[in-house]
Protein backbone atom coordinates (compact mmCIF):
# COMPACT_ATOMS: atom_id res chain seq x y z
CA UNK A 1 0.00 0.00 0.00
CA UNK A 2 1.17 3.34 -1.10
CA UNK A 3 1.13 6.39 1.64
CA UNK A 4 1.34 9.96 -0.02
CA UNK A 5 3.59 12.49 2.22
CA UNK A 6 3.31 16.37 1.58
CA UNK A 7 5.15 17.23 4.95
CA UNK A 8 8.18 19.05 3.72
CA UNK A 9 9.50 19.83 6.90
CA UNK A 10 12.99 20.38 7.28
CA UNK A 11 12.94 18.74 3.85
CA UNK A 12 14.46 19.29 0.20
CA UNK A 13 11.46 20.12 -1.74
CA UNK A 14 12.95 18.36 -5.29
CA UNK A 15 14.08 15.15 -3.59
CA UNK A 16 12.34 15.14 -0.05
CA UNK A 17 15.33 13.66 1.59
CA UNK A 18 16.35 15.15 4.96
CA UNK A 19 18.32 18.67 4.85
CA UNK A 20 19.99 19.79 8.35
CA UNK A 21 18.99 22.97 10.24
CA UNK A 22 22.51 24.65 8.48
CA UNK A 23 22.25 23.20 5.14
CA UNK A 24 21.90 25.81 2.26
CA UNK A 25 21.23 23.04 -0.60
CA UNK A 26 20.13 19.37 -0.62
CA UNK A 27 23.37 16.88 0.03
CA UNK A 28 21.21 14.56 -2.59
CA UNK A 29 20.03 16.74 -5.32
CA UNK A 30 22.17 19.85 -5.37
CA UNK A 31 18.67 21.96 -4.54
CA UNK A 32 19.00 25.33 -3.05
CA UNK A 33 16.91 25.08 0.40
CA UNK A 34 13.39 25.85 -0.23
CA UNK A 35 13.10 24.90 -3.75
CA UNK A 36 11.65 22.64 -5.43
CA UNK A 37 8.51 20.95 -7.19
CA UNK A 38 7.08 20.31 -3.49
CA UNK A 39 5.17 17.17 -4.92
CA UNK A 40 3.61 14.62 -2.58
CA UNK A 41 6.30 11.91 -2.15
CA UNK A 42 6.09 7.91 -1.23
CA UNK A 43 6.44 7.71 2.50
CA UNK A 44 8.03 4.64 2.94
CA UNK A 45 10.53 3.18 5.37
CA UNK A 46 13.69 2.16 3.26
CA UNK A 47 14.82 -1.01 4.34
CA UNK A 48 18.81 -0.98 3.60
CA UNK A 49 20.60 -4.65 5.16
CA UNK A 50 24.22 -4.96 4.99
CA UNK A 51 27.11 -3.97 7.01
CA UNK A 52 27.68 -0.28 8.59
CA UNK A 53 29.70 2.26 5.80
CA UNK A 54 31.62 5.28 7.27
CA UNK A 55 31.21 7.50 4.34
CA UNK A 56 33.36 10.82 4.18
CA UNK A 57 32.09 13.37 1.97
CA UNK A 58 34.29 16.11 0.97
CA UNK A 59 33.81 19.68 -1.21
CA UNK A 60 35.79 20.06 -3.92
CA UNK A 61 34.77 23.72 -3.78
CA UNK A 62 34.97 25.12 -0.26
CA UNK A 63 36.46 21.94 1.90
CA UNK A 64 33.43 21.13 3.77
CA UNK A 65 33.23 17.85 5.21
CA UNK A 66 30.89 16.15 7.02
CA UNK A 67 31.15 11.74 7.58
CA UNK A 68 28.17 9.70 7.80
CA UNK A 69 28.10 6.17 9.24
CA UNK A 70 25.06 4.25 7.95
CA UNK A 71 24.04 1.11 6.44
CA UNK A 72 25.34 1.21 2.69
CA UNK A 73 26.89 3.74 1.46
CA UNK A 74 25.71 7.45 1.73
CA UNK A 75 25.34 8.67 -1.64
CA UNK A 76 25.50 12.31 -1.29
CA UNK A 77 27.17 14.78 -4.11
CA UNK A 78 26.34 18.10 -3.09
CA UNK A 79 28.35 20.46 -0.62
CA UNK A 80 24.88 21.45 1.92
CA UNK A 81 27.32 25.03 2.38
CA UNK A 82 27.98 26.19 -1.35
CA UNK A 83 26.32 23.49 -3.45
CA UNK A 84 29.33 22.34 -4.92
CA UNK A 85 30.53 18.61 -5.88
CA UNK A 86 31.71 17.06 -2.87
CA UNK A 87 34.77 13.70 -3.37
CA UNK A 88 33.30 10.80 -1.69
CA UNK A 89 35.04 8.26 0.19
CA UNK A 90 33.61 5.55 2.16
CA UNK A 91 35.25 2.27 4.69
CA UNK A 92 33.72 -0.80 4.58
CA UNK A 93 34.65 -2.22 7.95
CA UNK A 94 32.34 -5.37 7.42
ZN1 LIG B 1 17.23 16.98 -2.86
ZN1 LIG C 1 31.20 23.54 -0.43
Amino acid sequence: MKRLSSDYEGRCGNCHKLLADDDQFCRYCGTPKGEGGFLPYENSNMCVYGPPVDTTHTCTSCGYSWNIRALGVDNARFCPRCGSSVDTTYEDRY
